[in-house]
Formats: C-alpha cells, structure tokens, sequence
C-alpha cells in the first residue's frame, strides 16, 4: 500500500531525505538517460548521498538502470533513466455532460483515456458521487489487472473547490457543501492512496504546463469551454489558487450589463455571453456534443448567421481575455474544451478584440490558442497533478517484500 501524508510537518531528517529523493526523481525526469556522476554535479549532493538516494529510487522501482555509455570524460557509466511501471496515477473529470477518466504512468505515458455521457446537470451529488466512484474502481481494476499500484486520484468538478476537496459550490452541477474527496473515499472503502479535488480548469492548466506543447512555459492560462467558463492560471511556473482556493471565477466577471441571465443569478457574465451554452440549444447535455458539431458544419457551410454568432462570441470572448492580459501578462491564453473545434472561427475575432483592449501592445507577448489536448485534459491535469506530489517528494513507501 501506497503511504502518503498531506500539510507541513516539521522537518527532521526523513524530510531531507525525501526532499533530496525528490530533487534525484526531478532531475532523471529532465534529464534522462543521466549518471549518478551528472546527478551529483548538478545538484551539489555528495556522490556517496546520490548513489544512496538512487538506490533507494530504484529500489521503490521509479528509476532504473540502462546499459553503459561513455561519460564526458570517457569512462563508462551507467545511466539511470524513469521506470515507473509498477504504478499509476489517475485523474477524473466530472462536467454536465460527461465524466473522464485518464491514468498515466510516471513518466506521462497514457495507460488509459475513458469517456462516458453522463448526466451531471440534472443528477444529484450522491448520484454523481456513485457514478465517479464505479468508474474509479474500474480504472482502479483495470491498473491491478496490468499489476500497476495507483498512486493517488485527482477529480476535477466544474465548481468552487475549499481546501479539503469539498465542493463549495458547482452552479452547473446544481451541488452545495458536497465533501468530494470524503464521499469517494468512503465509497471506494478508504483505498490506501491520496484523493485530492480541484477545479476543473485548475486541473486542466496543470495538464497543459506539464503535457502541452507550451509545457514548461512558467506563465499561463488556461479557459475551459464548457457550458461554465472558469480560468486556471499557472504564474512563474506555480498554480494559482488565491486565498481561499476560488481565484480563476473568469466566467462570472460581467461583460455586458444588458447580456442574458447567468445560471449564477446575475446578468451578462462572460459565461452567459460566451460560454458553450450560447451554441446548445438542447436541455438535454447529452447533445452538446452534436450541437457543437452542427455548429461546425454550418460555419464551414458559410452559413451567416452561424458566421454572425462565433464572430460576436469572439469579440466578447476576447473581451475577457482582455482582462487576463492586463491582469496577468500571460505568455499563453489557451482555449479549452469545446472552444477547440469553434477555434477557427473564435479565434481572430477574440485576438483582435484582446488586442484593442490590452493596453500592452502586441497583447504582451501573449499568444490566444487552443487546447491541443482534448476533452480530457482536466482529467489528465488530475494525473498531472499527482504526478506533482510525487515530484515533490511524496513517494510510494517501499514495498514489503
Ligand atoms: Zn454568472
């Protein structure tokens, strides 16, 4: 079983330990194939501590050992390189429409990419609850069947999410005061690993700074194109998260004062003029999906009032990002979700739009673009993000043998 403590706890010797474990994972996963020799020359560790640290890496099996090759100065070493594959680390997504699951082994190699239809407009939180456990067991059965240990769960909820996994509120969901990460425990009968909550697009922001094409980029954020509209935003290379964990309410901000009722109770939220809702005319979420693709046939058909509509939720999307970039100065504004398949035509109306109100010129350097990762990428940022604790140093305890 996977042992694994949350919140500050005093330092003493295990945690320079597992500080130093952590800063040997980080760098075999930057820099890998690499020596024990390279490790200890970049890190300033002694090589007595790095042969030590790597031992006990490769013992709990997440760094192995690769074959010889000439080191700079000729003599033969041999490379330590990720391993990992006893393990995975799991990320689910709940929305309106649908629920998704990813699991990805240390290195971010995908093991798994489910997506079911699901009603979360109109079930109820225990009906959700239920739903996202069944599909957590089988993720869970599936990785035990190919004898990997999962290493914790991250669930992203479309929601307001306090510091202990409880979902504050979920307007879109229609969920108050729902303890998340206590339920799913319960249900899955307490399963020896870490259950973390966290806003979808906090997650997904996550997913993009560790798996997108802009990886590593330290400023950026991230829209999720939902029928909600929030902002997760990584700034310096950290997540985000403001005071209480609520920062990144972008779909709330009002944009236009005489705009359509909110699901929120005001008027004219970003969300309400520019979210995915102005595209479905469904009630029934399940038909999201066709509506957008309708969507995207009729603008490819040229069909004006179709043209006339992205054009106009453009310029409003645009006004938002606006108020990203003079906030924030980010390097990337990334569109998420179902903005991806309508990027084509949002994506010039927003840009220009930006660019008028962004008082930087050349909109501070920022790039508008959408997500290449997927739908899934709130659940992968959920994988992302236990991956993060393991780099940080929370590592699967030594298997009894
Ligand atoms: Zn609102």
């Amino acid at each position: 079983m996977i042992s694994s403590s949350a919140g500050p706890r005093p330092a003493d010797f295990t945690d320079v330990r597992a500080t130093n474990l952590a800063v040997v994972l980080r760098f075999v996963r930057d820099k890998a194939p690499c020596s024990r020799a390279d490790i200890a020359a970049s890190t300033g560790l002694n090589k007595a501590t790095v042969s030590s640290l790597v031992a006990d890496l490769i013992e709990r099996r997440l760094v192995r050992e690769v074959g010889l090759t000439e080191n700079r100065v000729g003599r033969p070493a041999t490379m330590l390189v990720l391993d990992g594959s006893p393990y995975a680390s799991v990320g689910l997504e709940v929305n309106v429409d649908y629920l998704t699951a990813v699991a990805v082994d240390l290195s971010g190699e995908r093991l798994l990419s489910w997506r079911r239809s699901f009603p979360g407009a109109t079930a109820t939180a225990a009906q959700a609850v239920s739903a996202v456990a069944a599909l957590t067991r089988r993720v869970i059965s599936r990785m035990s069947r190919d004898r990997r240990q999962v290493l914790g769960v991250a669930v992203a909820v479309p929601g307001l999410i306090g510091t202990s996994g409880t979902v504050v509120v979920a307007p879109n969901l229609g969920w108050r005061e729902v303890d998340l990460a206590g339920d799913l425990a319960t249900a899955l009968r307490d399963p020896g690993f870490p259950i973390q909550v966290e806003n979808d697009a906090n997650l997904a922001v996550l997913a993009e700074h560790r798996f997108g094409p802009l990886s590593g980029t330290p400023n950026l954020v991230y829209l999720t194109g939902e029928v909600g509209v929030g902002a997760g935003v990584v700034l310096d290379g950290r997540l985000r998260r403001g005071g209480q964990g609520f920062s990144g309410e972008i779909g709330h901000i009002q944009i236009n004062p005489e705009g359509p009722a909110c699901r929120c109770g005001r008027t004219g939220c970003l969300e309400a003029v520019a979210g995915i809702g102005v595209f479905v005319s469904a009630t029934d979420p399940a038909e999201v999906e066709p509506e957008i693709r309708e969507v995207v046939r009729r603008a490819k058909a040229g069909d004006r009032p179709t043209l006339d509509l992205l054009a106009r939720v453009g310029r409003d999307l645009g006004r938002g990002i606006a108020i990203v970039t003079n906030l924030l100065n980010p390097e990337a504004v990334i569109l998420g979700g179902y903005y991806v398949p309508l990027a084509p035509w949002l994506l010039p109306a927003a840009t220009a739009e930006a660019c008028d109100r962004t008082l930087a010129g050349d909109l501070g350097g920022c790039r508008i673009v959408a997500s290449t990762l997927g739908y899934g990428a709130a659940a992968l940022g959920g994988a992302a993000r236990v991956l993060d604790s393991v780099d940080s140093g929370r590592l699967p305890a030594l298997q009894a043998s």
